[in-house]
C-alpha cells in the first residue's frame, strides 16, 4: 500500500469537511497545513561504541485550542508525511472529544526491536535535549505511540526536568505512576473505543454480545481484547493477529490467556487451541465488531470489498484507505472513526495534564467515569452531524473537529 501518502490522505479529508462547512480560503488553507515542523538529528552511541546518526521529527499541526498534543513514534518507516499526518488527526481528535488541546506528532527513524534498552534510553534523552525548546505543559506535550511507552516517557521527563532544573511532570503524558502518571491511562484508548461500540450497538441495534475481531494486538488490541466483555457484557473474540500472524477460534479465544502468551513469546502466534490464520484474514471474517488496531492504511480497495463486520472500530490511526471508507460506507458498514475512536487515550493524557499541574491524583473510578462521560458526548455528537449533514461518518467526525478548530482560529483573528 506504498502508493497512499497519509499526508495526502488527511488533507483531502480536511478539504472535504472545509467545503461542506463552507470556510473560506484562507482558513481551509491554515488547517491544511501544519503551523509548525522540526526537524533534527540525534547522534547517539550505540553499545558497540559507534555513533549512529537518528532522524527525529516533531510536529505542531494546530495549537489555536491548546498545546500540541500527541504521541512520539520510534518506527523504520516514518517520513515527514507519516508525521504530519498524524499530527493532523490529532488536531481532529482532540477537538473531536472538545479537549482544551491542539494537535502534534514526533517521531524517529529507528527500529527499535534491534535496539537495546540503553540505546533506546540514549535516543529517547536525545530527543528531548532536541526539542527541549518546543514542548512544555502550555506548548506542545507528547505522549507514546508506536513502539514507545511509559519508560520513554519517563526517561524523557527525567531529561527535560535536568535541563529545566526544576520539576515539570505536565511536560509528557503516560508516564508510569510514580513518577506523575494517571491511574487508567494505558487501558484508556481501547477502553474509549469499546465505550463508542457500547454507543453505536445502542444507536444500530446491533446485539454487542457477538463475535469480534482484533487486527493488531499492540497496547491497545490487547486491552480491547480484555474490556470488550467487561464493558459491552459479553463478546467472543474469534480472531486475532500481530505482525507475525493470524490465529482463529470459533469457539472463542481466552483474552487474558492470550495477552499473556503474547507477552510471553512476542507474539499472538502458538497460542493453544488456536488455528494459524493468513494475517489478513482476520480483517475479513463474519463477525459482529472489527477492531483494527495496526497501522495505517490496512482496509484498502484491495480487501475492503471482503468486510463483513457489521461495525469497524478504528483503534489505529489511519486505518481506512479514502476509496475504502466509501465502499465500506455503501456496504452499510459502521465505521467508527479513529479521529472518535481511539480519542480515549488522549482524553486520559489530558485528565493526567490536568492532574500533574495541581499534583492531586484522582481514582481510577473517577477516570473511567469522566473517560465515558466525554467518549459517549463525542459520539452523539458525530452521529448529529451524520444527520444533519448527511454524511459517512468519517466525514462527520471530521466536519465536527474542523469545525471547532476554524472557530477557534476565527476567535482568535487569525482569519
Ligand atoms: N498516541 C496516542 C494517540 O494517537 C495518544 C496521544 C496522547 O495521549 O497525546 O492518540
Amino acid at each position: 500500500m506504498e502508493s497512499y501518502n497519509s499526508f495526502q490522505v488527511e488533507q483531502k479529508q480536511v478539504a472535504e469537511a472545509a467545503k461542506i462547512l463552507n470556510l473560506d480560503k484562507a482558513t481551509t488553507e491554515l488547517l491544511l497545513w501544519p503551523q509548525r515542523e522540526f526537524k533534527f538529528t540525534m547522534p547517539v552511541r550505540m553499545d558497540n561504541g559507534e555513533v549512529k546518526v537518528f532522524h527525529g521529527y516533531r510536529i505542531q499541526h494546530n495549537y489555536a485550542r491548546g498545546p500540541a498534543k500527541g504521541g512520539i513514534r520510534f518506527h523504520p518507516a516514518e517520513t515527514v508525511d507519516t508525521i504530519r499526518a498524524l499530527a493532523g488527526w490529532m488536531t481532529w481528535k482532540t477537538a473531536v472529544v472538545d479537549l482544551p488541546l491542539g494537535g502534534g506528532k514526533g517521531g524517529v527513524v529507528c527500529d527499535p526491536h534491534n535496539m537495546s534498552d540503553r540505546e533506546l534510553e540514549n535516543l529517547a534523552r536525545a530527543y528531548v535535549r532536541a526539542v527541549s525548546e518546543y514542548i512544555g505543559i502550555d506548548k506542545d506535550v507528547p505522549a507514546p505511540d508506536v513502539y514507545t511507552n511509559p519508560q520513554t516517557m519517563a526517561w524523557m521527563m527525567d531529561e527535560y526536568e535536568t535541563i529545566k532544573g526544576r520539576h515539570h511532570p505536565g511536560v509528557l503524558t503516560d508516564k508510569p505512576m510514580q513518577v506523575g502518571g494517571t491511574e487508567g491511562r494505558r487501558d484508556a484508548t481501547a477502553r474509549g473505543g469499546v465505550i463508542t461500540v457500547r454507543e453505536a450497538c445502542k444507536v444500530h441495534g446491533i446485539d454487542p454480545t457477538g463475535s469480534f475481531a482484533i487486527q493488531g494486538f499492540g497496547n491497545a488490541g490487547q486491552r480491547a481484547a480484555l474490556l470488550h466483555h467487561e464493558i459491552l457484557g459479553g463478546g467472543t473474540l474469534v480472531a486475532v493477529c500481530d505482525s507475525r500472524g493470524g490465529i482463529y477460534n470459533a469457539k472463542g479465544l481466552n483474552s487474558k490467556d492470550l495477552v499473556t502468551h503474547k507477552l510471553k513469546t512476542g507474539s499472538v502466534v502458538g497460542f493453544p487451541g488456536s488455528k494459524e490464520i493468513p494475517r489478513d484474514s482476520v480483517l475479513e471474517l463474519d463477525v459482529a465488531i472489527l477492531y483494527p488496531a495496526a497501522l495505517e492504511n490496512s482496509i484498502n480497495d484491495q480487501n475492503v470489498s471482503k468486510i463483513k463486520a457489521r461495525i469497524v472500530c478504528e483503534l489505529a490511526n489511519g486505518p481506512t484507505t479514502p476509496e475504502a471508507d466509501l465502499i465500506l460506507h455503501k456496504n452499510g458498514i459502521h465505521v467508527i472513526p479513529d479521529i472518535l475512536a481511539s480519542a480515549g487515550g488522549v482524553t486520559v493524557s489530558y485528565f493526567e495534564m490536568v492532574q500533574d499541574s495541581y499534583s492531586y491524583f484522582w481514582e481510577e473510578s473517577v477516570v473511567h467515569e469522566r473517560l465515558d462521560t466525554k467518549m459517549t458526548k463525542a459520539y452523539h455528537a458525530v452521529q448529529e452531524a451524520i444527520r444533519e449533514k448527511k454524511v459517512h461518518p468519517r466525514l462527520a467526525a471530521m466536519v465536527v473537529g474542523v469545525a471547532r478548530v476554524a472557530q477557534a482560529c476565527k476567535l482568535r483573528g487569525w482569519v
